[in-house]
């Protein structure tokens, strides 16, 4: 039976009660049994999606209901945070180095997983009628893949594109390959961590870090624009300026440096935790399918679908994804009272 009395108890107290605050209403009041609880907040439910209000919360016995719908969680970021602004494409996962804190545990055993040239030819394709604006191809290695320029021909064709490269791989037939890139639509992002080889070869193998100055200075010769990425752990911050230094000294500018923390993800033992409610989503997409964030692109938790297409629809799944996680958070903001 359809309990009426329910919906016009809401209905007077939320016109009692200021748009954008809630109410909680009991919907096991004169119930028979667990499945009429259930049937007076589904009713509940399709009363708020009629009328413009917002399903906040459904508790055991009880629902959170807003009057009007809270702010979309979207529309507080900026537009180059916004997920689906910027792709990302793991071409692979082998890698000639195996780090101490890959976030994705890549290194020469572990198995390529391509996401294949047709498959990122299609995704640049249907990247910008999805409204995105940037287009990022990582790995592993990406320079391990002989196709790799054919990769990256079919991004920088449809928008700019950033390849991110450890550097160390730019001779014989893949130099060639760097060669054959577009310098005005590809930024290559090269990792080194720290001004001298003692920090960076600790984590990424010895001569990891004159290999990859080398290919720094070689891509600047060769015109490409190039961004240096660092990885640090905490405790090792007080290197930051030494490190801007050099990098100025390597021809780097100041918007083409970056430098983050360690993740504790893939096989970095210490880091910093991602809860990935707590993350702002970029999506990302592998050859096993559409994931929260690039550093977390192996950890199941972080697996959004696995359809990678329609590429517009991962993207409005991802967006949709974050503003229940935001509406989530704001919503147990208001129910945890001090006093
Ligand atoms: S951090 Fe980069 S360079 Fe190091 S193993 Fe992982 S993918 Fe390779």
């Amino acid at each position: 039976m359809v309990n009426h009395a329910l919906v016009l108890d809401l209905i007077e107290r939320l016109a009692q009660t200021p748009v954008g605050e809630t109410v909680s209403l009991d919907v096991a009041r004169g119930a028979a049994d667990p499945d009429e609880v259930a049937t007076n907040a589904d009713l509940i439910a399709a009363w708020c999606r009629a009328s413009g209000n917002e399903l906040v919360e459904v508790r055991p016995g009880s629902v959170v209901v807003r009057h009007g719908r809270g702010r979309d969680p979207l529309a507080d970021l900026a537009p180059e945070q916004l997920p689906g602004h910027r792709l990302w494409m793991y071409a692979n996962f082998d890698c000639n180095l195996h780090c101490d804190y890959c976030c994705v545990s890549s290194s020469p055993q572990t198995a390529r997983r391509a996401l294949g040239a047709e498959n990122v030819a299609r995704l640049a394709g249907e990247a910008v009628p999805a409204g995105v604006e940037h287009l990022i191809l990582t790995g592993g290695e990406p320079f391990l893949l002989n196709d790799i320029d054919e990769l990256v021909s079919s991004c920088t064709e449809r928008l700019p594109t950033t390849l991110l490269t450890n550097g160390m791989l730019f001779r014989g037939a893949r130099l060639e390959r760097l060669r054959r890139m577009d310098r005005d639509r590809l930024t290559l992002q090269i990792s080194l961590d720290s001004p001298t080889p003692e920090q960076h070869d600790s984590h990424r193998g010895h001569g990891a870090w004159e290999r990859a100055v080398a290919g720094i200075r070689l891509a600047l010769d060769e015109g490409f624009d190039v961004k240096v990425a660092a990885t640090l752990p905490a405790e090792l911050t007080h290197q930051v300026e030494p490190f801007k230094d050099f990098l100025a000294e390597l021809g780097i500018r100041d918007e083409n440096r970056v430098i983050r923390a360690v993740a504790r993800q893939g096989v970095a033992e210490d880091g910093i935790e991602l809860p990935v409610d707590s993350l702002i989503p970029e999506v990302t997409i592998t050859a096993e399918g559409v994931w929260w964030h690039p550093v977390s692109a192996i950890d199941e938790a972080y697996l959004v679908q696995r359809e990678i297409f329609p590429l517009a629809d991962a993207i409005a799944t991802v967006r949709g994804r974050f503003a229940d996680y935001r509406r989530a958070a704001n919503s147990a903001a208001d129910w945890f009272p001090c006093s």
